[in-house]
């Protein structure tokens, strides 16, 4: 089974593909670690351009993603977490891989908005809290574990939530054309949300 779940911030999405990952015995593959965990050659290549600022070329991408889906714990399936997230990136990926399904986690931009907006971050340890859902802090501002003082990402307000998510929207339109897909509610519960992928995919 190869999968691509997308989904706008907050949606649940990287939650949901850990759970069908573990599941099913897939392994969940998100762009973030992709790039955080290659080593070799390939991080070499990765360094030249992260020690820049510069974004990692869709083609480089392609080629860390390609070594990784030959590792064992992909040998049943895959679930690709946050990428691809433009048309480019899905020519680059078709070129080493077929997709069985795209499953888009879908939820309002007014939901996104409170749940990425209530998110905030303990300085000290790095513990992520939410104030619009859970795990809300027991004290406003002071994280639960550490005392440390809870702030909010500066990139996690209403206005840049509002041009990440037209973005998203636009990309995403576009990416659901040239693949299968199914959307399932975001908003209702970890479990339901689950158990219409299973259905939706056909793993139940
Ligand atoms: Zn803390």
């Amino acid at each position: 089974m190869r999968l691509i779940f997308v989904g706008p911030q907050g949606s649940g999405k990287g939650t949901q593909a850990k759970r069908i990952a573990k599941r099913f015995g897939f392994c969940h593959i998100s762009s973030g670690d992709l790039l955080r965990e290659v080593t070799g050659d390939l991080k070499l290549e990765v360094d030249k351009f992260m020690n820049k600022g510069d974004l990692v070329p869709d083609e480089l991408i392609v080629r860390i993603l390609k070594e990784r889906l030959k590792k064992v714990d992909c040998k049943k399936g895959f679930i690709l977490d946050g990428f691809p997230r433009n048309v480019s990136q899905v020519k680059e990926l078709a070129k080493i891989t077929d997709i069985d399904k795209v499953v888009e986690i879908s939820i309002s931009d007014e939901e996104s908005i409170k749940r990425i907006s209530g998110r905030r971050n303990c300085v000290k340890c790095g513990a992520i809290f939410n104030v619009n859902s859970s795990p809300r802090p027991k004290v406003e501002g002071v994280c639960d574990k550490c005392g440390g003082e809870l702030v909010q990402r500066a990139d996690d307000n209403e206005k840049a939530l509002k041009e990440r998510l037209k973005v998203y929207h636009k990309e995403t339109e576009r990416i659901l054309k040239m693949y299968k897909f199914m959307r399932v509610n975001g908003n209702n519960s970890i479990e339901k949300v689950e158990a219409d992928i299973v259905e939706g995919v056909g793993l139940g």
